[in-house]
């Protein structure tokens, strides 16, 4: 049996950079996944490390748009009708979440992470050898319509109170950035602070690699074999039992099927997305992601090919995928760029883990001894991995942590 001080469970983005952070400071840990590290969520993801963005995604905030929903002719959403009920109440608190005042009442509790964002990652991929898949060329979003782009005009307002870099660009200048965009938008904002990643799943795989030379050892288990034994945490693994006093679940969308059992309901849910990758037609490519902000997708340049990603899809985690919004994003992604064959015959489906207050749970779990919480990431779960690694490691080792821990405890839901 092999004892260590801490097991983190899940070796997505968030796990395994728990992991470093941890490894970093001395403590010994063990890393538990059932498969390797970044096959999860954190494979299929746009790549873009938001540290700029400011507002959630948010619950439709016009009648028209919510129709469009409702009758599936939204591009950006879709549902499953016999999933609607379950899910009910989750909506209506996210709906609560997005009235206007709320927005941007996340926007600064969330821009403490959101701020150390870039910077984690660059540090850890310096460490890794992985700086050669992150680009500092920003991102792009695109605007068909006038309307469109006044509609942003408050998070530009936001951005600048903030001091976050962005220029508003209208067709040409964009088209200047990017030669292969068509001209069929009006308006473009370039979010020069971000950083985009060419291959998530050789991100992760690197900073798992990192902590593999600090000395971390890494298992093959199923985290549900999680238990107590003689007052330590006790995990079953292929290569047999594996002990610790403190266990950190980092399972994303997959951590109720663990802390529900042992009698922690926090209300998450999973808002679905799916990719694919095309090659482009000729000469065609991209140096970052863009946005099509009228759409709801984004096109990301990946080293398997452009990656299209579509919105959130609302029904139960494990239901058989229904990746429809391909049939209504791929005509408007093709009037945009010169998308060629589909690399892989059918698209991949990912569970974004998301809490009603778009902020994720970074904290101890309530009522159980030296089990803690890292979940709920959302849309920034590939952004926020390295700090939420560095916020955690510091809280569980008792140094101070680069910002206050309060907003994203479980606890907010126990009220
Ligand atoms: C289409 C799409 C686009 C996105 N775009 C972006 C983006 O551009 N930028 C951004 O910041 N975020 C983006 N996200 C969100 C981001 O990908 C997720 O928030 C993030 O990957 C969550 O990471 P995680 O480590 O929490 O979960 P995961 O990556 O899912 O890791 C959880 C791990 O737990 C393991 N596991 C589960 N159950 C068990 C078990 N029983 N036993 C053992 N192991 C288990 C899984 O194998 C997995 O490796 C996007 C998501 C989607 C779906």
């Amino acid at each position: 049996m092999a004892r260590v001080d801490t097991i983190v469970l899940g070796a997505g983005i968030v796990g395994t950079s728990i992991a470093v952070h941890l490894a970093k400071r001395g403590v010994a840990v063990a890393l538990v996944d059932r498969g390797g590290p970044g096959e999860g969520t954190s494979y299929g993801n746009t790549g873009i490390i938001e540290g700029n963005t400011i507002f959630p995604a948010a619950f439709p905030s016009s009648f028209s748009a919510l129709l469009r929903v409702a009758l599936k002719r939204a591009p950006e959403a879709n549902y499953h009708l016999l999933f609607l009920p379950k899910v009910a109440p989750w909506l209506l608190a996210f709906r609560a979440a997005s009235q206007p005042s709320r927005l941007i009442e996340t926007a600064q509790i969330i821009r403490p992470l959101m701020a150390r964002a870039v910077a984690e990652h660059e540090a850890l991929s310096a460490e890794s050898g992985a700086e050669k898949y992150l680009r500092h060329t920003g991102w792009l979003k695109l605007y068909r319509s006038d309307q469109s782009f006044k509609a942003q005009a408050r998070e530009l307002e936001v951005a600048a109170r903030f001091g976050i870099a962005n220029v508003p660009l209208d067709t040409d200048a964009a088209r200047a950035l990017e030669p292969s965009l068509k001209p069929v938008f009006r308006h473009a904002v370039h979010w020069t602070g971000a950083v985009s990643v060419s291959n998530p799943l050789a991100l992760t795989r690197a900073y798992a690699a990192r902590f593999a030379a600090l000395g971390g050892l890494a298992f093959t288990g199923d985290a549900r074999s999680l238990h107590r034994v003689d007052g330590r945490w006790r995990v079953d693994t292929a290569s047999g039992p594996l002990d610790a006093g403190d266990v950190v679940v980092a399972l994303g969308p997959w951590t109720p099927d663990l802390i529900g059992p042992l009698g922690i309901k926090l209300p998450l849910a999973v808002k679905r997305g799916y990719h694919w990758h095309f090659r482009p037609q000729g000469n065609a490519g991209l140096s970052r992601p863009i946005l099509d902000a009228d759409n709801g997708y984004c096109l990301a340049p990946m080293e398997q090919g452009i990656r299209l990603t579509t919105g959130a899809e609302f029904a139960a985690r494990d239901a058989q995928p229904t990746p429809v919004q391909f049939d209504r994003v791929l005509p408007k992604a093709r009037e945009l760029f010169a998308l060629g064959d589909a690399v892989e015959p059918k698209p991949w489906m990912g569970s974004r883990p998301c809490f009603a207050d778009s902020r994720p749970v970074i904290s101890r779990a309530p009522s159980q001894r030296g089990l803690w919480l890292a979940y709920g990431h959302g849309h920034w779960g590939l952004s926020l991995g390295p700090a939420t690694g560095r916020l955690l490691a510091e809280m569980m080792t008792g140094a101070t942590p680069f910002c206050d821990p309060a907003p994203y405890g479980a606890e907010r839901f126990m009220k």
